[in-house]
């Protein structure tokens, strides 16, 4: 069974005076992740009135993530981009006590971290900066588009704590090197390899094409609370975990996010993974035949760029057919009481995607009539509904200056 077809508690949101937003954009941080699945959530009730031993529950979700993973060991923390911090962090440190609490200060240690210029991205916030929390320096290798095994090897040092590779719709997508390639050039060296696959479905293939650590999301595809997962070699996981009287200490979970995380991963490993594919493709059916013969709108099934198991509807959109551009289309549907999320980061090239997977039952009905609501408004209007894409980019920025107002 799918986790969304699930009972649900009442609605909350009108009480506290939100909007009901329907998310056919993805697992977005900015508008709460994804659908906690329920065994996720039961299990955080179940242990929020009781005390537990951390170090013990941790030792528990370190069994959870190995058999799920294929790991030796694993912990949570409170995000996968903590995870990247505390791994890089575990590296630089090794399991030295007074090196973990003289971060980020780096004086004596290793402390430059590789990393393919491809693979520098903004997920929220940048990577880099993510890995320089630690107090570690980034060295990128290669160029945007071009990185080779050469370039990878005259960057590593004595210095080279560790290398960070990108597995993301947010990275480059060719002329970089495979994850198998790049971490056998650093194992040659004695670096580790440090995988960010916040986003990926594939559990256990980053670690057989080389990681050392890898990290995932726990409030992305598999469904659970806020956390990041860190999985991989025992001694590696060991020293990242040690954070925790460092610089992890800022970023602590929980015991409902490491419980909660637990859950989720262990309802990922039971569900149903074939329905889910059919209900969401059914999903795009629906919608694409409600789009079909509209004028200036065009669609297709578009895969996930990484490989996940996973397609999304592209809405193609021609102004002057249509009399809208695709972004005041996505602005118009964020409109209401009900605004619908769609996945705009590609809206410059006259398109979004609709993205099927966090949908709660009946939605997709909603969204599809949303969808043709505006477009008929849209057709009315004399001149084309178009606004300056650049106003629309720095409207974001704007609003987080007025905000709390
Ligand atoms: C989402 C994401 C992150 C951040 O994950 P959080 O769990 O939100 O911290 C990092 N890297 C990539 C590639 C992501 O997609």
């Amino acid at each position: 069974m799918s986790d969304n077809q699930e009972q649900q508690p009442a609605d909350i949101r009108p009480q506290l005076g939100l909007r009901q937003v329907i998310n056919v954009n993805g697992t977005m941080t900015y508008l709460g992740a994804s659908v906690v699945v329920k065994k996720a959530r039961d299990a955080m009730a179940a242990l929020l009135p009781q005390f537990v031993e951390m170090d013990d529950l941790q030792r528990k979700a370190s069994a959870v993530i190995a058999e799920a993973c294929g790991t030796e060991a694993g912990f949570i923390t409170s995000s996968a981009a903590s995870g990247i911090t505390v791994a890089v962090a575990g590296a630089m440190t090794g399991p030295d006590f007074a090196a973990i609490e003289q971060l980020p200060d780096t004086t004596g240690l290793k402390n430059e971290v590789v990393v393919m210029t491809g693979h520098m991205v903004h997920y929220g916030a940048p990577i880099e900066q993510g890995i320089r929390l630690s107090g570690a320096k980034v060295i990128q290798v290669g160029q945007a588009t071009f990185a080779r095994r050469y370039q990878l090897d005259a960057a590593i040092t004595e210095r080279t704590a560790c290398a960070v590779y990108v597995v993301s719709h947010h990275a480059v997508q060719y002329g970089l090197m495979p994850l198998d390639e790049f971490s056998a050039v650093c194992h040659e060296r004695g670096v580790p390899v440090i995988v960010d696959a916040a986003s990926e479905y594939d559990l256990k293939k980053f670690i057989r094409d080389g990681a050392d650590i890898v990290l995932y999301s726990a409030q992305k595809f598999l469904g659970g609370p806020t956390a990041g997962i860190v999985a991989g070699h025992h001694q590696l996981i060991r020293d990242a975990y040690l954070q925790n009287s460092g610089i992890g200490r800022a970023m602590k979970v929980g015991k409902e996010g490491i419980i909660g995380a637990m859950a989720a991963l262990q309802a990922w490993a039971k569900r149903d993974h074939l329905a889910v594919a059919n209900k969401e493709m059914s999903y795009l059916q629906l919608w694409s035949n409600a789009l079909a013969g509209r004028p200036g709108i065009s669609t297709d099934t578009v895969p996930d760029p990484t490989g996940n198991p996973l397609n999304r509807l592209r809405v193609k959109v021609n102004p002057e057919q249509a009399r809208i551009t695709a972004w005041d289309l996505a602005d118009a549907l964020m409109r209401g009481d009900k605004p619908v999320s769609v996945r705009d980061h590609e809206v410059e090239h006259g398109w979004f995607f609709l993205d099927p997977c966090n949908l709660h039952p009946g939605q997709e009905h909603e969204v599809a009539q949303r969808l043709i609501e505006e477009l008929e408004i849209a057709l009315q209007s004399p001149t084309v509904i178009a606004t300056s894409l650049e106003r629309r980019r720095n409207r974001k920025f704007e609003a987080l200056l007025r905000w709390p107002g």
